[in-house]
Parts: C-alpha cells; structure tokens; sequence
C-alpha cells in the first residue's frame, strides 16, 4: 500500500508530518511526575466527571457544515500508516489495507479538508465524529492535524482510553464508540498545552513548575480523572472554559459543585485557551494559533 504525505497549508491548520515517535499522552510515564493530591475536592460528580457538560448542553454547540471524500483505496497518510502499526495506539486491531481515509472539509475553514483515517472495526460513526469534532471552534480545531477512529483498545498496561492525543503530531485517536464533544476538546486541550511547553523543558507547560504550583494553590480540580496527572487536570478544564463561554455558569448543573476552589487554573488556562474556544464569529478575525511544529 502507498504511503502519501498530506500536508495541510498555513490559513487552517499547520505543517504536517513530523518525525517524532509518538507518544501518546494519556499514557505518558505518569509514574515519573509529580501528580495531583488525590485529596482534592471535585467540582464535578464522581460517575459523571465533566461528561455530564455534553449532555447538558456541549452537544447542542452548532457544528461547521461539512463536506467527506473518501480517498481512491490503496493511498494512506504516512501518519495513520504508522498509527495503524503502532502497539500502543491501536494495538493489533487496525489493519493497514483496510483503513478507510477521508478528506472532511469544513465550511469555516474551506481551504484545506481535515484527513479522518477509519480503522476496519471502529464502532463510532463517521458522519458523528464528523459532526462532534466539527463543533470545536475552528481555531482550537486547527491544533488538530489527523482524527483516527479506532476499535475499542486496552492499552499493554491494562487502561483502557477513550481517546488519545499524540502530541508532537497532533493527531487524536477516537476508541469505540466515544466521541463526543468533551473528549474532544479534552484531546485538544493537551495540543495546547503542548503549544506552550517552557523552552528547555521536554514536557508539556502544565507538567512544569509553574503550572504545578497554581494548582497545587487550588483547592479542587474539575473531576477524579483530574487527579490522574497535571496535564490531565488541564485539559479537564477546556470542556468546562467551553461551556462557560458559550453556554452558561456551570454551578448551575445540578450536582455541580461551586468551582471558584479552582480558580487558580481557570485562570491560567483562560489566558491560554482563550483566543481559539469561543464560537463567536468575530473569532475568525483573530490571528491563526502560532505553529505548533516546524520542519
Ligand atoms: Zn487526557
């Protein structure tokens, strides 16, 4: 099977393929970091987390129009080529003949299409993963180089994600039958905080001091998933910075608790996420994000 390069332009997204291995996020060495206090209140309920903001409300963002090509069979981006081989992003269960690869153009962002790459046993709906990753406001969907759609997988350690983000490409596995809004902007949450890595630091800006200390001055964090790692409870808050400012407060959900015992977060990760999460039309004016990745 041919492998062919896909390399999005300037005005929508960004450069493509970069040489880096992957690595997917959810699965970083947690191990090795300083993570959360486990003590933490949550601001969200234990069985919910912040998913309950898709059913209230997430879900009814409008979505860009869009239009899908499926490619001629027998061409690839190198990119999902490499994925479908990879052990730990989707285990023995994407067969590199049979991924199906499409071209999905945005009615916001008409220049240049996003490539979905659909393993052969992907339980998800394209036409929904479509729909939901179209509902991410368009500059913050630019971080997003290549969706992939996965059968459910069980990662060598025994964890089982819905979704990952492989941050030095920008690329977001979806598993199962998971997609859906929050994890999406869950996913692209890591791109950006990947965006603003320190300079001399090989991790991510929420897995550095400075981040570590503002939440460690919190009281709270969004959800039990948030305890998992630092870049975890980063981008737990996208969902909830994205339904503050397109839809409402959240301590207005049932069951949610007052979240100003996180303010520390919110804070930091507004000034970052800020520019790229509002659904306005007047955020088409605003300057494209800088390049996440340089040749
Ligand atoms: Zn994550």
């Amino acid at each position: 099977m041919h492998a062919s390069t896909v390399a999005r332009g300037l005005t929508c997204l960004l450069p493509a393929l970069s040489q880096n291995p992957h690595d997917p996020y959810s699965l970083m060495t947690r191990q090795e970091l300083p993570v959360p206090d486990k003590n933490l209140d949550v601001v969200f309920p234990q069985e919910e987390g912040n998913y309950l903001l898709d059913e209230d409300g997430l879900s009814t963002l409008p979505s860009a129009a869009s239009t899908v090509v499926r490619w001629e069979e027998g061409l690839i981006p190198q990119a999902c080529a490499e994925i479908s081989q990879d052990p730990t992003s989707v285990g023995d269960n994407c067969s590199l003949e049979k991924v199906e690869v499409y071209n999905v153009t945005y009615a916001d962002c008409s220049e240049e299409p996003w490539v979905f790459c659909r393993c052969p046993d992907a339980a998800d709906n394209l036409q929904d993963v479509v729909t939901h990753f179209g509902q991410i406001p368009v500059l913050a969907r630019d971080f997003v180089r290549h969706v992939v759609l996965g059968a459910d997988f069980t990662t060598p350690e025994g964890i089982v994600p819905g979704a990952i983000a492989i941050i030095e490409d920008g690329d977001i596995v979806m598993y199962g039958e998971n997609s859906n809004i929050v994890l999406f902007l869950h996913e692209t949450g890591h791109l950006i905080d990947q965006r603003y890595q320190p300079e001399g630091s090989d991790r991510s800006y929420a897995e550095n001091e400075e981040f570590r200390n503002i939440a460690d001055n919190d009281t709270c964090v969004v959800d039990e998933y948030a305890k998992n790692s630092y870049s975890e409870l980063y981008a737990q808050v996208l969902p909830v910075l994205a339904y503050e400012w397109n839809i409402g407060a959240i301590n207005e959900l049932e069951g949610v608790a007052d979240d100003t015992c996180m303010s520390g977060v919110k804070e930091a990760i507004t000034g970052q996420v800020a520019p790229y999460l509002v659904h306005q039309a007047e955020n088409a004016a605003l300057a494209p994000p800088v390049l996440l990745w340089s040749d």
